[in-house]
């Protein structure tokens, strides 16, 4: 099957891409290997998207899928395993089978990073999404490890159904939105402990306590919690891209604010490009030039 522009990812500058290439005529493929909506979907609040005061991200993707559907934009659930230039047509390689296109948009996203602490995959109870698993833990004691958005409102979210939330930052400032941290300080059932990180994960099969490693005393401190909430921060995962275009030292692929990547008429946008301000607004915005400069890619070539 020939398509027009795959586009790898249906998370916001994925979906964004495909409104764009369907609005402008093309026949278009988005190929998802996970869920729709990437990152944002697990996000509760969305407060910072211009023109929307307040959505929660599932609501969002729910929406931005719905109307790259409408406009007729194909979707294959699948995970794809490599790409290949073959000069006019770009092949999608995946786990149920090739798929062919004239110009490709990479919007592969990022995933969750871990600890990389002793028996972190081993003990249950530790969870790297409040969305999806905060609801296991109503009136538990539990702790978040981060300091950027989305540690900041996993907080929130737990705080709202838990016993107790222990927000454990390594720094006394914080990466995410400072609004969310007054909030978080007004609430009863929230501690914050700043200048730690955690030491060691504790407990037989399950996670029962985490000692608690202040770094500037280098005190160290044994907290009691039901679960762990870990946020902090993402990586790319571009390797299935890696022998066609460039990527840099972190594995971001390598392409400019016009979203161009190393191999003609392949673009890569949002989060798994590099770029300064990986936001939801940026994400959407990449979307729109890669689509936009895929279809005038498909257009010379007629
Ligand atoms: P992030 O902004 O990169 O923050 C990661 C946090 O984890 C930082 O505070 C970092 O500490 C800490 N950290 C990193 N490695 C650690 C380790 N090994 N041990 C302990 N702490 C560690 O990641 P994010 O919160 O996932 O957000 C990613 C992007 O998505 C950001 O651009 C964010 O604004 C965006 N986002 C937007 C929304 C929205 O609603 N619009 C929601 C969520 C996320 P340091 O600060 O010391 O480096």
């Amino acid at each position: 099957m020939e398509y027009d522009i795959i586009i790898i990812g249906a998370g916001c500058a994925g979906l964004t891409a495909a409104i764009y290439a369907r609005r402008a005529g093309k026949r278009v493929l988005v190929i998802e290997g996970e869920s729709i909506g990437g990152q944002i979907s697990r996000s509760p609040r969305v407060e910072n998207y211009p023109g929307i005061k307040q959505i929660s991200g599932i609501e969002f993707s729910d929406s931005l899928y719905e109307q790259a559907e409408s406009l007729g934009s194909e979707l294959e659930f699948t995970t794809v395993t490599a790409i290949r230039d073959e000069g006019r047509l770009k092949r999608v390689i995946t786990e149920d089978g090739d798929f062919s296109c004239r110009a490709l948009i990479i919007a592969s996203g990022v995933k969750h990073s871990t600890l990389g602490i002793e028996r972190e995959e081993e003990l249950s109870g530790i969870s790297y999404c409040a969305i999806c698993d905060g609801a296991f833990y109503k009136n538990a004691e539990v702790a978040v490890v981060g300091g950027g958005s989305s540690a900041l409102q996993s907080a929130e979210l737990l705080a709202a159904t838990c016993r107790s939330v222990t927000l454990i930052h390594r720094r006394a400032e914080f990466r995410g939105e400072l609004q969310i941290v007054e909030r978080l300080k007004r609430l009863d059932n929230v501690s914050l402990c700043l200048d730690s990180v955690i030491a060691s994960l504790n407990g037989e099969e399950k996670l029962s306590s985490v000692s608690i490693k202040n770094i500037k005393t280098e005190a160290v401190s044994e907290l009691k919690v039901d679960g762990l909430f870990v946020a902090v921060g993402q990586r790319p995962n571009n390797s299935a891209f890696a022998d066609t275009v460039e990527l840099d030292e972190s594995g971001y692929i390598i392409a400019s604010e016009d979203c161009r990547a190393s191999c003609q008429g392949i673009f890569a946008a949002g989060d798994c490009r590099t770029k300064a301000v990986r936001q939801l607004t940026t994400a959407a915005a990449d979307g729109a030039v890669a689509a936009l400069a895929a279809c005038s890619y498909c257009d010379k070539q007629n």
